[in-house]
């Protein structure tokens, strides 16, 4: 069951925060000023995603002094990608713009991206990274290969790509209702959907307070939601390796039965050590990829929600919100 909006004709601004509290109101600020000067009616969705500090607070004091901006209040921190579908799934508008809580997607974007909406009829507004300064060499580059393997694996391109995107109704539609997955890569799904699409490029600012919320660590984890809901091709690597082992065996063996019958079998301990780590390495990070597979498949079939909404303020809320599977 997902949570019953009133449709309005207007753009709704949806915003993940995780302890954000030191700059939201300067980001609301600045986004409400540019949706005020766009002519169109408009709201902003802001979803706490279960932040330790007083990020609900300063949504509720932003509400009462402007209704249209709105809040949800997640129970737990369930995650950027769980945050983002709560915002959808609650905004109303005709067309939905998704955007940081750090201002380092530059809100001065907004009128080209509706611009291009109401213009040309694209449904989907990608806003992509120019450039984005503020990261070290390491990440820049462990993204790099990540977002060319899940382009060339999976078929999707989300290079430099990023959340700041405008989807039309329709689109922000068939996210909620038609792709009840768990494991989500909004911007592969956003790709693979296929519909009219047009990019925007924009710099990344610099964060304007506190540090990025995603470590080494989420990234990683990321890239394998990323890679194993867009393509099953590591579990081909994994076979073509197998078969490949097994040519290379043939060949060895055949040597090796050779010189025992010939006998001048070598003494071959060192060959022998090294090759049963070599196997054994490999049939352990086999193991690992298929078990990834399997761990998808069993938070699938689990079926839990992707998020529980505790408390909301200006939007009606299921309280305890979910998509069917
Ligand atoms: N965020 C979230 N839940 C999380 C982590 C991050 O809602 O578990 C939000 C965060 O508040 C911000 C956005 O996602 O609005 C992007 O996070 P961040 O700026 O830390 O990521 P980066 O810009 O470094 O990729
Ligand atoms: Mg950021």
């Amino acid at each position: 069951m997902t949570p019953t909006t009133t449709k309005f004709s207007g753009i709704s601004v949806i915003i993940p925060a995780y302890n954000e509290s030191k700059g939201l109101k300067k980001c609301i600020g600045k986004i409400a000023e540019t949706l005020n000067i766009s002519g169109f009616d408009w709201e902003i969705i802001v979803i706490d995603d279960g932040s330790r500090d007083q990020t609900y607070e300063q949504i509720c004091c932003l509400s009462q002094v402007e209704p249209k901006i709105k809040g949800i209040s997640l129970s737990r921190n369930f995650g950027k990608e769980a945050t983002m579908l709560a915002g959808l799934e609650h905004a109303s508008g005709d067309a939905i713009i998704i955007m940081d809580a750090d201002l380092q997607h530059p809100p001065s974007l907004i009128p080209y991206m509706i611009d291009k909406w109401r213009t040309t009829g694209t449904q989907i507004v990608h806003a992509v990274k120019r450039s984005r300064k503020e990261d070290s060499a390491l990440k820049k580059s462990i993204v790099y290969c990540i977002n060319q393997m899940i382009s060339n694996l999976g078929g999707i391109n989300v290079n430099n790509s990023s959340d700041f995107k405008l989807l039309d109704r329709e689109i922000v539609d068939i996210i909620v209702h038609r792709l009840p997955e768990k494991a989500r890569f909004f911007r592969g799904l956003t790709s693979w959907l296929g519909f009219s699409e047009e990019y925007i490029f924009f710099d990344v600012v610099n964060r304007q307070n506190g540090k990025s919320k995603f470590c080494f660590l989420s990234l990683i984890e990321l890239s394998i939601t990323a890679l194993t809901s867009f393509t099953s091709m590591p579990l081909r690597v994994v076979t073509f390796f197998g078969v490949v082992t097994l040519i290379l065996g043939f060949f060895i063996s055949t040597d090796a039965i050779w010189s025992f019958i010939n006998g001048h079998s070598v003494s071959g301990y060192t060959t022998i050590v090294i090759t049963l780590l070599l196997i054994g390495s490999f049939i352990m990070i086999s193991l690992g990829i298929i078990g990834e597979y399997i761990a998808k498949i069993y938070e699938e079939v689990k079926a839990r929600p992707h998020y529980l909404v505790k408390a909301s303020v200006g939007v009606t809320s299921n309280k305890y919100a979910w998509v069917s599977p």
